[in-house]
């Protein structure tokens, strides 16, 4: 009897899971698992938002696999470690898990000694979908998106099929989430308080956001600060992948058949597009992209080596717009697109700051933290990707008159926290 092992990364729901079906599909027994390893997250030390949102996820999941008869083990450390673990104590025959292109991502697999089957889930355009060999996708994003769209097949999404038989695995501590019941969000994710944190969440979220109009009007909020139904927020549910691209794109046609179709509707697939298209550019440049200088050949920005994470995190530069964005992101672990760009042109251009610095800001706070769309727009504003232009610099007092002329925004994150 075959017995293998699901190991959830950022792909947190059992709807639509192409990891996890192809997994079902190669077992007899199976067992489901997920590692906190402290070099991705915190959870630890004091909790982030962040932390908050995957620890109510992981424990909504492991409710689901409960009802199912299957259990959620949930282990502490590098998965090469916590695997060793495992086959010792326990017999398994391969591992299945979502492929994540990212360079620490790639190397926590390939360090473990088990056969590791790592499956492409992540985009809504399938690989087999893409009309172009991925490692040769383009280097700019509207001839990518042009020739997308001219062949455009987005797969239906798959349901989940009977699980084999339910095995535990013996012998390991298992992590014990820490009690979050008591914890909030606030700011533009406060609707958080309102859904259960899981792939049922993000269905109702979803459904709720299409019920009015909002996506008609999208393109045209979309650059506002904060709320709720400026933009449509679907990144946080993404990132942890209670929802598939695929489940969202296929809810959206739903919407534009009912409700008829615009420029705003067809921009929020636009923007998946966007999402896919970071991604992809992963099989072209890999660990490139990570560089220091990213796909260029030296220096285009001045640095400060003195500028680090620590001094970021203090929140006191001499910008008071700027201090609001980074309290508004440490505390409620969100910002709307157009704070993520001034803020990361500002810690690029005006502090001098190693954009790295900046890429590992983001990931410790972002409840929607996707490290392809991170690291994609870190590199497209300070430069050092695929984009000809060279870099985007936001000009911090221009942005304040434009999107907070009133004064709101930085009263709210400067004053009341
Ligand atoms: C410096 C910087 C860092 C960023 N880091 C992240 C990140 O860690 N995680 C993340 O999901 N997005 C990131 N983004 C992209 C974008 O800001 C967020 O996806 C968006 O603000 C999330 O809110 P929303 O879901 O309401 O977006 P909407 O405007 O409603 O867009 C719908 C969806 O399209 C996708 N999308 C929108 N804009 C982008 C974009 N610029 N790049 C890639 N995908 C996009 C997202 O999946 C989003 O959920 C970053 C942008 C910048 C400038």
């Amino acid at each position: 009897m075959t017995h293998n092992i699901f190991w959830f990364r950022n792909n947190l729901r059992l709807e639509d899971n192409h990891a996890l079906n192809e997994c079902i599909k190669k077992s007899q027994m199976i067992s489901f698992i997920y590692i906190i390893n402290p070099h991705l997250r915190t959870i630890k030390n004091k909790l982030t938002s962040k932390d908050i949102f995957i620890i109510q996820g992981l424990l909504n999941l492991r409710t689901n696999l409960n009802n199912k008869g299957h259990r959620l083990h949930i282990f502490y450390g590098e998965p090469k470690e916590v695997f060793n673990q495992i086959s010792e104590l326990n017999s398994f025959d391969e591992i299945y898990c979502e492929e994540i292109l990212a360079p620490y991502e790639k190397s926590e697999v390939n360090l473990i000694d088990k056969k590791t089957n790592c499956i492409w889930d992540s985009t809504l355009i399938e690989l087999n979908d893409l009309p172009c060999d991925p490692i040769k996708i383009p280097d700019t994003f509207t001839i990518f998106r042009n020739m997308v769209e001219k062949n455009l097949v987005v797969a239906e999404p798959v349901y989940l099929p009977g699980i084999p038989e339910p095995v535990s695995i013996k012998g390991l501590n298992e992590f014990d989430l820490p009690d979050v019941s008591e914890s909030k969000f606030i700011g533009s994710v406060d609707f958080l308080n309102n859904y259960s944190i899981c792939e049922f969440g993000a269905k109702s979220f979803v459904d709720d956001y299409f019920k009015d109009n909002k996506a008609s009007n999208y393109k045209i909020t979309r650059n506002e600060l904060s709320g709720k139904d400026f933009s449509t927020k679907f990144s946080v549910w993404l990132s942890q992948g209670f929802i598939s691209a695929r489940q969202l794109y296929k809810k959206l046609k739903n919407y534009e058949s009912t409700k008829g179709a615009n420029e705003s509707t067809y921009w929020i697939f636009f923007e998946l597009l966007w999402r896919d298209y970071f991604r992809f550019l992963h099989f072209k440049y890999g660990e490139n992209l990570y560089f220091k200088y990213g796909l260029m050949n030296s220096e285009i920005n001045i640095i400060d080596e003195e500028m680090t994470l620590e001094k970021l995190e203090v929140g006191k530069t001499d910008s008071s717009f700027m201090n609001a964005a980074i309290r508004e992101l440490i505390h409620s672990g969100f910002l709307s697109n157009r704070m993520r760009q001034i803020l990361a042109s500002y810690i690029i251009f005006d502090l001098k700051t190693d954009w790295r610095v900046g890429t590992d800001f983001y990931q410790k706070y972002l409840i929607d933290f996707d490290i392809y769309s991170n690291q994609g727009n870190w590199l497209y504003i300070a430069g050092y990707g695929t984009d000809p232009r060279g870099g985007r610099r936001f000009n911090v007092i221009k942005q304040k008159n434009t999107y907070d002329i009133t004064n709101e925004y930085e009263m709210r994150w400067n004053d009341n926290t």
